[in-house]
């Protein structure tokens, strides 16, 4: 062990800090920080596949499993709501998307497959519809035009 922890502000993510967080061994701050970097540079995300590689031991540790496991990012069920009306911020709605076609997080992509049956079900029939699209107007207005 080196003291490096006594470094303040935030280390480099390297080989170590992909080790560590292959093998849950990061602090969930810690969690959230790598992942977010995995999410926005394609090279990292590439070295994470080799330091896995690497070790015959993390086999069974895809970047999905990790993702899934982890569930440090899940949206809310409210936000999936959003999802489904499309009315996220289109930032936001991208992550959504990555979060459930490329993480394939389970647990929202039921939590997704339910608000579309709802969704469709509720249209036309009840208040619930006219409140989620004085919501999506209310977006509409905030992101100007979505073209
Ligand atoms: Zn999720």
């Amino acid at each position: 062990m080196t003291p490096e922890a006594s470094i303040p502000g935030p280390a480099p993510i390297d080989e170590s800090a992909l080790r560590a967080y292959l093998s849950d061994e990061l602090p969930p701050d810690q969690m959230a920080r790598v992942e977010k970097a995995l999410r926005e540079s394609a090279t990292l995300r590439a070295r994470l596949e080799d330091v896995r590689a690497d070790r015959e031991d993390f086999q069974l540790h895809s970047l999905g499993a990790i993702w899934r496991r982890s569930r440090l990012t899940c949206p809310t069920r409210q936000q999936l709501g959003s999802y489904v009306l499309d009315a996220l911020d289109p930032e936001l709605g991208a992550y959504f998307q990555f979060h459930l076609e490329v993480v394939e997080c389970p647990i929202c992509q039921a939590n997704l497959s339910d608000l579309e049956a709802q969704s469709r079900s509720n249209s036309g029939s009840d208040g619930s519809r006219t409140r989620h699209q004085r919501i999506l107007k209310s977006s509409e207005h905030l992101l100007g035009d979505e073209a």
